[in-house]
């Protein structure tokens, strides 16, 4: 398996994935302390000097939220954990999920990050050092979370496969819908790429085969869906959304599509 999360950082699903993760985080802290499980962790912070640039995907989205001028609040909440990574100014730093979730830890609250490569789970460990409360622990996230789940209360959990393996819908759907029997306080958050509609059409029926628990769809639709091949959009399915889920959803996917896609492009949140 080749996936490098560093070719992608920064980039528009990236910035639907964390300024949503963000406000998740926000509002199920309000609810009091909480244990964030992060399935598929990653590298934990970006230098976008390095593999970012040969994509240009970084380019063509942190770059663009941190030169505009119209960030509405939920996105201005990532471009400031954004600017604080870069004191002296530009976007040479992009905290993922590990980073982004452990600056914003409140004194009761935890974060366990699961990567599975070793090479990538190192750089995680030391992304996270000096942080209090976290871990960040090499294997199988899908594997992992679950017994991580079962010792705590209504956690916060992040699925973000790479999507390079066929059982990768499969096991998302699964895990999400396994932790959520287990635990009907837990909120689960799976990110996916948009390409085609019946893969992600087959995703929410395994989903919603396994699961009755109110389920929230906010999809950033850049272009129309007419070349499976290309990641067209991305979404972000929420299991147990927390009340004023959709209007977080609809602000953050509405602006992506709007800043960042093709004419056309449409930001969506709707119920399953
Ligand atoms: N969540 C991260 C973020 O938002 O910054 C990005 C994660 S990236 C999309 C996916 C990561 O999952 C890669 O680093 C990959 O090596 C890792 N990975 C792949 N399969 C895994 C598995 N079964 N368990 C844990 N990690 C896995």
């Amino acid at each position: 398996m080749n996936y490098r999360h560093s070719f992608h950082a920064g980039n528009f699903a990236d910035l639907v994935k964390h300024a949503l993760m963000l406000w998740l985080l926000r509002t199920r802290q309000a609810a009091g302390p909480v244990v964030v499980l992060d399935t598929h962790a990653g590298a934990g912070l970006y230098d976008l000097t390095g593999d970012a640039t040969r994509s240009r995907e970084a380019e063509a989205g942190v770059e663009r939220l941190m030169a505009t001028a119209e960030r509405p609040p939920l996105i201005e909440a990532l471009a400031s954990e954004v600017a604080t990574l870069n004191p002296g100014g530009g976007v040479r730093f992009y905290p993922g999920s590990p980073v982004l979730v452990a600056r914003r830890l409140g004194a009761d609250d935890a974060y366990v990050g699961f990567e599975l490569r070793e090479e990538v789970a190192g750089l995680l460990r030391e992304s996270l050092t000096g942080f209090a409360r976290v871990r960040g622990e090499i294997g199988d996230g899908y594997d992992l979370v679950r017994a991580e789940a079962r010792r705590t209360k209504a956690p916060l959990v992040l699925i973000d496969p790479p999507f390079e393996r066929p059982d990768d819908y499969l096991r998302a759907a699964d895990t999400a819908a396994a932790i959520v029997t287990a635990d009907p306080g837990a909120i689960v958050a799976i990110w996916t790429p948009l390409k085609d509609l019946e893969t992600f059409d087959g995703f929410l029926r395994r989903l919603a085969a396994g699961t009755k628990a109110p389920t929230l769809v906010a999809e950033a639709r850049l272009r129309p869906l007419t070349n499976p091949m290309k990641m067209n959009g991305c979404a972000m399915v929420v299991v147990n959304p927390p009340a004023g889920a959709d209007a977080a959803a609809a602000e953050i996917c509405g602006w992506v599509a709007r800043t960042l896609g093709d004419a056309g492009a449409k930001g969506e949140v709707w119920r399953v």
